[in-house]
């Protein structure tokens, strides 16, 4: 008797086991999939992950033509090039001269789903790199208001802590296309993906690509016929909220 309800009690635990797994799942991939400004305004905003390379000058012409600001997520492994890169260097001071905002994309791009000590060490060692550089473009910036994407648009349990210990204020992640492998989705199917996702509030997550020269004009081209503005973080007067007009961000 004593067996059989130790069996039983064994079952329920496993079953009990089995749910709590899959509903932490479950909510992990809900969170993975995207966040947005809650607001009903026409407005969008472009962010381009894993720079800052020299494909970033083509973008920025685009974007300059188009007198639309961005938010350049950029590596620490990357950035770090600044000092002794020239091209690098080029890019980047154009990002924060030109009113774009940079954004930290982690050090080394890795997966840190329980590794939070190594994601927090990461973030602030990007920080410190993406601050360094607006200084030496004497512009000021508070390291806790520098939007945080990290690499994959990961997203778990132990990201709050992450939040908590860095002082993250914006974590970004957004719609995710698949302009990042341009053999296989080619022009149309990018500015597909990200048309047939578009609604008020809506962030796209692009790639530092050669590629986007081809399809950005014509998406961006598409955005302003539907009537959509541009949000971004930075503005002229150095606010870092800028987004705020249109709503507050959300998950
Ligand atoms: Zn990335």
């Amino acid at each position: 008797m004593k067996t059989r309800i130790t069996k039983i009690i064994a079952t329920c635990f496993l079953f009990v086991s089995v749910i709590t797994c899959i509903f932490n799942i479950a909510t992990i991939k809900q969170g993975y999939e995207v966040n947005r400004i809650k607001t009903d305004q026409r407005v969008v905003m472009l962010t381009f992950d894993d720079g800052p390379t020299t494909d970033d000058l083509d973008i920025l012409n685009i974007l300059k033509s188009e007198n639309i600001h961005a938010t350049f997520f950029m590596t620490g492994v990357n950035l770090a090039k600044y000092k002794t890169d020239q091209n690098v260097k080029v890019v980047v001071d154009r990002i924060i001269k030109e009113g774009h905002t940079i954004g930290n994309h982690t050090y080394n791009h890795n997966e840190y789903i329980h590794n939070e000590k190594k994601l927090i060490e990461e973030i602030q060692k990007t920080n410190q790199l993406i601050e360094n550089a607006y200084v030496e473009n004497n512009v000021s910036i508070l390291k806790k208001e520098i939007p945080v994407r990290l690499s994959y648009l990961q997203y778990f349990k132990g990201i709050d802590f992450v939040e908590k210990q860095v002082g993250i204020k914006y974590l970004v992640r957004g719609y995710l296309g698949t302009d990042y492998n341009e053999e296989i989705t080619g022009k149309n199917k990018i500015i597909n993906q990200y048309m047939s996702h578009l609604s008020p509030g809506k962030i796209f997550v692009c790639h530092t690509r050669s590629y986007a020269k081809v399809w950005l004009p014509k998406l961006i081209t598409n955005l302003k016929e539907k009537s959509y503005s541009f949000a971004a973080f930075r503005d002229d007067a150095g606010q870092m909220d800028s987004y705020k007009k249109y709503g507050k961000l959300v998950f």
